[in-house]
């Protein structure tokens, strides 16, 4: 086996074998995983742009200014900023492994959810779909992380995933430091969607989503097989306000 993976873990039993401390102020934990309830308090962002995720002064109407005067636009939900402690921390469950932020941050973005649900602003789903992952990839970190985010919010929220209805058959360059455009051209021809199956409206989830264009790809490949795409979610937003189109 090769010494990363054992590593890796290794590691993430060692983690488990430890007190239960939150992950940002090292409290430990009488209750849940990962994250305090005063951590996750302290950096409740308040509402945010379904547009561009820039906070917004008071939740109605659901968009910042320059937003509002985009004709095409899909709800974007995320839970944290991604320069926020907890969204910092969103990257810490694809690269090390760190399972114990998923249950409060799932918990974080589908409390958002449901409260736009209550308010009217956002349609419900009919299934979730994760953004898919090469399957070279599986090998070396075990899990498609976006896959495991779409599970534990469809059990909060009662909705079905279907991992199987797209796959990613062709890998792609990182998308770090890639501008708009390059990630773009880097993602094209990458999703293949399963022809065929019952058209459904769906919502895409990723763990954190920097222009957009990983969504605008996925979307763009359902959306030739006659699938409706009504939203995307994910944990942490890195985009700049106003920037999503
Ligand atoms: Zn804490
Ligand atoms: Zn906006």
């Amino acid at each position: 086996m090769d010494v990363s993976l054992l590593l890796g873990r290794l590691l993430r039993q060692l983690e488990r074998s430890l007190p239960n401390r939150c992950l940002l102020c090292q409290q430990p934990l009488s209750q849940g995983q990962g994250l305090c309830d005063v951590c996750l308090s302290d950096h409740d962002p308040g509402d945010l742009c379904l547009g561009c995720t820039g906070p917004l002064p008071a939740p109605v109407p659901w968009r910042c200014g320059p937003c509002l005067a985009r004709k095409r636009w899909r709800p974007l939900v995320t839970a944290f900023p991604y320069h926020s402690p907890p969204g910092y921390l969103t990257g810490a469950i694809k690269i090390h492994g760190q399972l114990a932020l998923l249950p409060p941050l799932c918990d974080a973005l589908a409390q958002r959810i449901t409260d736009l649900w209550a308010l009217g602003a956002l349609p419900r789903p009919d299934l979730l779909v994760p953004v898919p992952m090469h399957p070279s990839k599986l090998p070396q970190r075990g899990f498609n992380h976006a896959l495991l985010i779409a599970n534990a919010l469809g059990q909060r929220l009662s909705l079905p995933v279907a991992p199987e209805l797209v796959r990613k058959v062709r890998r792609t360059r990182d998308q770090h430091g890639l501008s708009g455009a390059e990630r773009r051209r880097n993602l094209v021809g990458c999703f293949e969607v399963v022809p065929g199956a019952a058209r459904a409206q769906l919502a895409l989830v990723d763990d954190v989503v920097t222009t957009g264009a990983t969504f605008a790809a996925l979307a763009a490949s359902l959306r030739r097989e006659g699938h409706g795409v009504s939203q995307y979610w994910a944990l942490a937003s890195a985009m700049s306000p106003a920037r999503f189109s």
